[in-house]
């Protein structure tokens, strides 16, 4: 059967966290922003973004825009920001030549995700995408990965699934369940204590690739 292999988006294919840290920044010096207010915006939307958190921007800063405008915006900023190394786009089209099937499975709302996968040109490059706000579930929730892979025309995955991302409890434990094996990106970072570890460790989405190539290989030299 066809390999299957599901990756996370934010700070896994994409590098969400230089964008926010550069839209914070250009954020407090547009508005004057206080280096307080600064960390005030950056820890409100350090894990998530909603148009939600707007209105309580909108409240905090007593800004006349709309909270929907503010997020809009906030959107459009996001999306022009992020980019997925180049590198990265070629292994995924590397994958795709040697007959990989691939989904992007990510928490986030709806608008906001596509416009980083257009953005990105990872939309066009991956079999499907599943993201929380449209699919009404979110990771870790197993059901989150059985349905991107149903989505990439596999079902029955458990011999050639796998999940690269690097949230050591939504990515790895929520993919684990649902029966993939699991590649973390670690970023530098030390495994969490008193979490069942993932099946492989690397440093970014590349190195990620490369496993996946080499895995498959060595399960073809093995699996004639
Ligand atoms: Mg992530």
């Amino acid at each position: 059967m066809r390999p299957l292999v599901l990756f996370d988006l934010d700070n896994t294919l994409v590098d969400r966290q230089r964008a926010l840290t550069d839209w914070v920044a250009g954020y407090q010096s547009h508005h004057g922003l206080s280096c307080e207010q600064r960390r005030w915006l950056f820890g409100l939307l350090a894990d998530r973004a909603t148009p939600a958190h707007f209105e309580r921007i909108r409240n905090r800063f007593g800004l006349a825009e709309s909270a929907g405008s503010l997020w809009h915006g906030y959107c459009e900023d996001l999306a022009a920001a992020v980019i997925c190394p180049p590198d990265v786009l070629s292994g995924i089209e590397e994958l795709r030549t040697r007959g990989w099937r691939i989904g992007i499975v990510t928490n986030g709302a709806t608008d906001i995700q596509t416009a980083k996968l257009r953005a990105t040109g990872l939309a066009d490059r991956v079999d499907a995408v599943c993201i929380s706000g449209e699919a009404g579930v979110r990771k870790p929730d197993p059901a989150l990965f059985r349905k991107a892979a149903r989505r990439c025309g596999i079902s029955g995955y458990e011999e050639g699934g796998w999940m690269v991302g690097d949230n050591p409890v939504n990515d790895i434990g929520g993919s684990r369940s649902a029966g993939f094996r699991t590649v973390w990106i670690h970023r530098g970072l030390p495994w969490p204590a008193g979490l069942p570890g993932p099946d492989h460790q690397v440093p970014d989405a590349r190195a990620a690739i490369e496993l996946l190539i080499s895995c498959r290989r060595q399960r073809k030299e093995l699996v004639p």
